[in-house]
């Protein structure tokens, strides 16, 4: 056996191809398994150019084979019906050459072409995306342009509406009618909620722009908090305040954070306590607001804190989903976090940490 052919299993045991060996005369002298399971039968004593679509081609290589001593050329292949092959290797002894030839299977070249219209459907379905995604990004800048404008819009009107139902208000009460006044607060308090939702719409726009500029001046956070608990005079909340829990903060921003954690808390809270905590947290601040309400499912804890997003339907609490992410993005510009602990009808508990 020719050194080629002794090795011919150690060949074939590497190589996961189809192999075969032919002498110089183009018959076949060994066959691995691969090549034997590929054939349907052992091919070995058939003639190579029997198994061929190319008996010429085949006689050539032959011939080939039988007259030079230097390495095959790259690249010389005879097709099968089934198959393309390779020289792998070729030997010379003094019965003639032996060569060994690697099968591939021609369902490759298919598997080649399946492979390139996989990766083109691929690509045609990455542009498609990146369209669909252009084209959403512009939906929300149109949206995000358009409750600009609409609270903007809003906002003058309910402006003077504020202040003609305060004179009407102030002169219920000097003419002493009682049913006047209460209606007159009642409408003002409607149109104080309506003034906050336009100026949450306006939010909108400058938030996603990165337009939030704080004014930082020192204050006590306690003291801001007892302010914005009084205007609510609610008897279901309760206050903890440690006094003097000063840091450098912008008053107006953080009190839009309570009112807006304070005023989901009494939403969603049902008609139990509601604790408002406010205490140092050795170098922060830590503001904690807990209702015993309905709490909030742990896949919407993150989503919450999203434009436009909330957790429960519309239909049950008024609101449209953006007093958290307008909180969140305050809490962030001053460097602090914002995170809630929740189960649902567990209530939830919403923590601001504030750097001082
Ligand atoms: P809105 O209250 O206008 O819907 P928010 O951004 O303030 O908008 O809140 C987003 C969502 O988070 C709410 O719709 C609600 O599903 C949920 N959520 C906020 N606070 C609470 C709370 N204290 N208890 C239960 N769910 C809450």
């Amino acid at each position: 056996m020719t050194a080629l052919g002794s090795s011919f299993e150690a060949i074939a045991a590497v190589l996961s191809d189809a192999l075969l060996m032919i002498d110089g005369d183009g018959a076949i002298t060994a066959a691995n398994a691969q090549a034997v399971e590929w054939l349907g039968d052992s091919p070995v004593g058939s003639k190579l150019a029997a198994l061929c679509d190319e008996p010429d081609r085949v006689a050539e290589f032959l011939r080939y084979c039988r007259r030079s001593s230097s390495p095959l050329p790259g690249g010389f292949s005879v097709r099968t019906e089934r198959f393309r092959c390779r020289a792998a290797g070729v030997e010379c002894d003094g019965a003639g050459r032996s060569v060994v030839l690697r099968f591939w299977r021609t369902e490759s070249d298919d598997a080649f072409v399946l492979l390139r219209q996989t990766v083109e459907q691929l690509n045609d379905e990455i542009t498609r995306r990146k369209e669909a995604a252009a084209e959403l990004e512009a939906a929300v800048r149109v949206r995000d342009d358009f409750l600009a404008v609409a609270g903007h819009e809003l906002k003058t009107p309910l402006t003077s509406l504020q202040l003609q139902l305060t004179s009407l208000s102030r002169a219920a009460t000097k003419a002493g009618i009682e049913p006047l006044v209460a209606t007159a607060e009642r409408a003002k308090r409607s149109a104080a909620r309506l003034a906050r939702l336009a100026d949450e719409l306006l939010e909108v726009s400058h938030l996603s722009d990165g337009r939030l500029s704080l004014d930082r001046v020192s204050i006590d956070l306690s003291e801001l908090v007892v302010d914005v608990l009084a205007r609510h005079s609610d008897a279901q909340l309760r206050v903890t305040a440690e006094p003097g829990v000063t840091g450098s903060w912008d008053p107006t921003r953080l009190e839009q954070v309570v009112t807006n954690l304070v005023a989901n808390a009494l939403k969603f809270g049902g008609d139990a306590p509601v604790d408002v905590v406010v205490e140092s947290a050795g170098p922060t601040a830590r503001l904690r607001v807990r209702d015993r309400g309905i709490g909030i499912a742990p896949e919407a804890h993150e989503r919450i804190f999203q434009k436009f997003q909330r957790a429960i339907a519309t239909k049950n609490f008024g609101g449209i989903g953006l007093g958290l992410w307008i909180s969140r993005e305050i809490v962030a510009a001053h460097g602090g976090t914002l995170s809630v602990e929740s189960q649902p009808g567990a209530g939830a508990t919403f923590t601001v940490t504030l750097p001082r």
